[in-house]
């Protein structure tokens, strides 16, 4: 097989990034050289990959890592791959002035590690149910150097009693039985890290209906949704006593996060 027939195998940027790793090139030496023939064992790998990944595999799992906020971060069917949507959250959440966080639901890490990386003085607690889950990220924040307190539990429940500057979460927002989990990676994801009842909104409303006895006066709050979701989330906010509610879209258009602050 040659570098240019692997290439051809599947979408340009999934091979190059399956063909990268299977080689030990970088992506850029391998596109500069399609005219190389693999060695065997290279090719017996890629081949591997790309079997997986014909079978719907998300290239992060194949791979174990996906770039979440400039942060390499390990990825494991544990936990919900980060997405680039997400990145909004965090954007959010840096432009606020905080000294303490808190992540519900962290998955892989994602939200708590880049928030640690950009302020590194901010304490920066995450909660994860998952015991798997919580691993990963713990990992991810060893390898990384990132300070950040992981607690085992089911959102508020491992803080009771603690206040913090701001509260954010990614939680499972999907709705039971939407056709959309038959389609592309979230097949592959945990169920419990995408889907919260009925209308999806199950861990938003107990994350909300608890916020306001983990926030400090005038913090801050910013959850993430899925389309369609943001009046709902407001709502919610609103009659938990939150002023100041917003939705803010991500980068397709789409409103993605909503928020606000307790009264200080
Ligand atoms: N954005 C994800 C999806 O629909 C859902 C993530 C979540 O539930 N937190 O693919």
């Amino acid at each position: 097989m040659k570098i240019a027939d692997a290439l051809r195998a599947l979408e340009a940027r999934e091979a190059r990034l399956l063909l990268a790793r299977a080689s030990g090139f970088s992506e850029a030496s391998v596109l500069a050289h399609p005219e190389r023939e693999l060695p065997a064992d290279v090719e017996a790998a890629f081949r591997a990959f790309a079997a997986r990944r014909a079978r719907g595999e998300p290239v992060a799992y194949i791979l174990g890592e996906k770039e979440f906020y400039g942060l390499p971060l390990a990825v494991t069917p544990a936990a919900l791959i980060p997405r680039p949507e997400t990145e909004l959250l965090v954007e959010l959440a840096l432009g606020e002035p905080f000294d303490s966080a808190l992540d519900l639901g962290t998955g892989t890490g994602a939200i708590a590690l880049a928030l640690k990386r950009q302020r590194p003085e901010a304490r920066v607690v995450a909660v994860e149910r998952s015991a798997a889950a919580l691993a990963l990220a713990q990992r991810n924040a060893q390898k990384l150097g990132l300070d950040v307190e992981f607690r085992h539990g089911l959102w508020f429940g491992p803080v009771a009693g603690e206040r913090f500057d701001l509260v954010v979460s990614n939680p499972p927002y999907v709705r039971e039985g939407d056709p959309h989990l038959e389609e592309g990676d979230v097949r592959f994801e945990p169920r419990a890290a995408l889907v919260a009842g009925q209308d999806g909104l199950d861990a938003v409303r107990e994350i909300v209906r608890d916020a306001p006895g983990h926030l400090n006066p005038g913090g801050r709050i910013l959850l993430e949704h899925g389309l369609g979701q943001d009046g709902a989330v407001r709502s919610l906010l609103v009659e938990a006593g939150i002023e100041g509610v917003a939705t803010w879209p991500d980068l397709a258009g789409i409103a993605r996060v909503s928020g606000g602050r307790l009264k200080s």
